[in-house]
């Protein structure tokens, strides 16, 4: 069994993206919009501010209180759309109850749209044109690549639909020509499934969800999932029984997290390099 190093790889593709974001003639800036105090995202911010930081990147972290209105909240992406210092815009979920999260996400300008949430950029990712992916299943494809994992004909069962996780990691395995099957909270029988896959991506959000019994050997078994058992953090794998069938493994901490904090950072200077080409050149 093989541990996929997610800390190492963003260490190493972290090197190449310093030397691109120093080759250019500006300083790239991202800007971060949270509602509330949430702890967990607490933590998230920090991470992205530390690498944006490690990267030169002009960071703005503006918190807004739990009770703030939806038009103060448009109003102040609309306002970063224009900012030219500000090349990505991340609206850190979850949001409160009281905010239409599609709405929220729809108002950032689609090119600086660093989280891929926006209509247009799912919709671009759908029909395998270029868009900016949602950093998440962006980082797990260069996982499998880097790990050499074949995906063209493999079959692959993404467990999770969201469309943060589950929705464009389906899409972005089924356009590198995998065969993909989503299982959700409503399926029957979870294990007929992934009994028979090549490839498992489980970003369930429960501890331990994935068992041995559930899957073959030589299985290639990626874990979304974070969660928290006594203070520890754990995936969504029950990682010691089925490591011992696996044949690929990501662990948790140090696996696709890493991973996802980089292509937040990639995603940045792919933003800057896409409005440049398209927009500002065209005006
Ligand atoms: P989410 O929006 O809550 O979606 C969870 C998905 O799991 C839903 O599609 C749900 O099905 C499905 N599900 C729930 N219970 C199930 C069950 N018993 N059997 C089968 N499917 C079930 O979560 P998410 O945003 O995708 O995140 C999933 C996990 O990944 C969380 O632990 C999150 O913290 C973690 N995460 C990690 C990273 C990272 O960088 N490592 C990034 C993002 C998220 P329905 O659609 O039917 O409700």
């Amino acid at each position: 069994m093989v541990e996929m190093n997610g800390k190492q790889l963003r260490d190493e593709l972290l090197i190449d993206l310093k030397e691109k974001v120093e080759r250019l003639n500006k300083k790239l800036g991202l800007a971060i919009i949270q509602v509330g105090n949430d702890e967990a995202s607490n933590v998230y911010v920090k991470q992205k501010e530390k690498l944006a930081n490690e990267l030169g990147y002009k960071f703005v972290h503006k918190v807004f209180p739990d009770d703030v209105l939806e038009d103060t909240l448009l109003k102040y992406i609309k306002k970063l759309n224009k900012d030219d210092s500000i090349d990505g815009i991340l609206v850190q979920m979850p949001l409160p109850k009281h905010l239409d999260s599609s709405r929220i996400q729809n108002a950032i300008d689609s090119y600086k749209d660093v989280d891929g949430l926006t209509f247009i950029n799912a919709g671009r990712l759908v029909q395998g044109m270029p868009a900016l992916i949602p950093c998440t299943p962006k980082g797990i494809m260069n996982l499998l690549d880097k790990y050499k994992i074949k995906i063209e004909g493999s079959q692959v069962v993404v467990i999770g639909r969201s469309v943060l996780v589950g929705k464009p990691i389906a899409n972005l395995l089924t356009n590198r020509n995998a065969s993909v099957t989503i299982c959700h909270s409503k399926t029957r029988n979870i294990e007929l499934y992934t009994q028979n896959a090549d490839i498992i991506i489980v970003a369930v959000g429960k501890a331990k969800f994935l068992k041995k019994e559930m899957v073959k050997e030589g299985a290639v078994i990626i874990d979304v999932g974070i969660n928290r058992i006594n203070g520890k953090l754990c995936g969504d794998v029950d990682y010691n029984s089925v490591s011992e069938l696996a044949s690929f493994i990501t662990p948790v901490p140090g696996g696709v997290g890493p991973m996802t904090v980089y292509e937040l950072m990639h995603n940045v200077y792919i933003a800057n390099y896409l409005r440049l080409k398209y927009v500002k050149n065209k005006k």
